[in-house]
């Protein structure tokens, strides 16, 4: 049986929705153009022409901006997906200042490019995984650097498209032979680390290669998505996100008997409720989302436990695992009488756990009171999760 033909796009249309990637890779049906993906597809041949060379200097700037012109020229805004030939323009112009400002900021860079647009297809675990990287940097020693332009509004870190390179590149025998026209010695490439480029900013965001756990974490799923598809699971995923951006819907089986005006019906009824209905609505609302918090703080804590990780990413958040560790007093009335019989009640001001924590640190009580203090107190572990935004 032949190898399933994979890649990254392919896995993440998946983990989206399987009936959107029947519709998209099984049954062929084309989506409607989208001018984002015009807008860095053109973006991406610019930085390929301008960096073709492999070493300094670029060709210069008009140069680029012609090619850039000339390929923008090919296809019309609506093939390009812009809802008019002015939205188009703009995008044209947005386009040309982020190309004068790459110029302006990296004119004068020392680079080491090993490649662009660096095309693989490599077989692992039966997959044929094609990828494509827009650019690899070598630093010496087998050590490189895989760099992604992103041309959207915002940067989202996107965890599986990094341990997917992370995982093919350090084991490519393509990249191999590459880096080794530089330095014969190396017998491994090394993925020193990985590079999100947002253009339109000019902000680059590294980061450090995964541990290897993770990485064996990720290709564990990565293997159940295959089989998955192998096995023709299809179900849909609906989501509000999802369905509001497919192309699909009309034929998806999910919304076959969904009709505009039931979403309309929702809406109005929700519009009529009083000012202290829809009030109640919103409290009972906030009282299940905290519910759902916790719940779901717990799983991940447990989850991340297991997989023994004290931090880990999602696509917009990273989460750290914040373990530590406070006493308990069974016999509140004994650490009282004892505080008492001490005169260390006036060094707590009001004994709380808090307070009582603080004496184990204050110098001026002596060894003998915090051993008798301890002898009342049970060390508990607690875990919390601090949930942070990437930047
Ligand atoms: S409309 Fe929603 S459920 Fe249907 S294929 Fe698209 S994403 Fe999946």
């Amino acid at each position: 049986m032949a190898n399933l033909s994979f890649s990254y796009s392919k896995m993440s249309t998946y983990k989206e929705c399987p009936q959107k990637y029947k519709f998209r890779y099984i049954l062929k049906i084309p989506e409607k153009p989208k001018y984002y993906f015009a807008f860095g597809t053109a973006l991406h041949k610019v930085m390929e022409f301008m960096y073709a060379n492999l070493k300094p200097p670029f060709p210069p700037l008009e140069e680029t901006l012609k090619f850039f012109r000339l390929d923008w020229q090919k296809t019309s805004f609506a093939e390009k997906g812009y809802a008019s030939a002015q939205k188009e323009l703009e995008g044209y112009e947005e386009g040309v200042k982020i190309i004068e400002a790459y110029y302006k900021k990296h004119e004068k860079d020392i680079f080491n490019p090993l490649s662009t647009e660096f095309r693989t297809t490599q077989e692992v675990d039966g997959l044929s995984i094609i990828s494509i990287v827009d650019r690899i940097d070598y630093l010496g020693e087998g050590k490189v650097s895989i760099l992604d332009y992103k041309t959207g509004k915002t940067v989202k870190r996107e965890p599986d498209q990094l341990l997917m390179y992370q995982k093919l590149m350090s084991q490519s025998p393509q990249l191999l032979k590459l880096v080794q026209t530089k330095d014969p010695s190396v017998e491994k490439v090394d993925v020193a680390n990985l590079l999100f480029y947002y253009l339109p900013k000019l902000d680059e965001q590294i980061y450090t290669p995964a541990p290897k756990e993770e990485i064996d974490i990720f290709w564990q799923g990565v293997l159940k998505v295959a089989d998955n598809i192998k096995a023709e699971k299809f179900s849909a995923t609906p989501s509000e996100l999802a369905c509001k951006f497919c192309d699909y819907k009309d034929l998806c089986p999910v919304w076959k008997n969904k009709k505009a005006e039931d979403f309309a019906q929702v809406n109005a009824e929700e519009k009529s409720l009083s000012p202290l209905e829809a009030l109640a609505k919103k409290i009972d609302e906030l009282g299940t989302l905290q519910t759902d918090l916790t719940k779901l703080k717990q799983e991940v804590i447990k989850e991340m436990q297991t997989l023994k990780l004290q931090r880990h990413f999602g696509k917009e958040y990273n989460v750290v695992l914040d373990e530590q560790e406070h006493l308990s007093f069974a016999d509140e009335q004994a650490v009282i009488d004892l505080l008492r019989k001490e005169k260390l009640l006036n060094k707590t001001l009001v004994p709380t756990i808090e307070t009582i924590e603080d004496l184990f640190k204050n110098e001026q009580v002596t060894l003998e009171q915090k051993k008798a203090l301890g002898a009342l107190a049970k060390k508990i572990k607690t875990c919390d999760l601090k949930i942070l935004k990437d930047i």
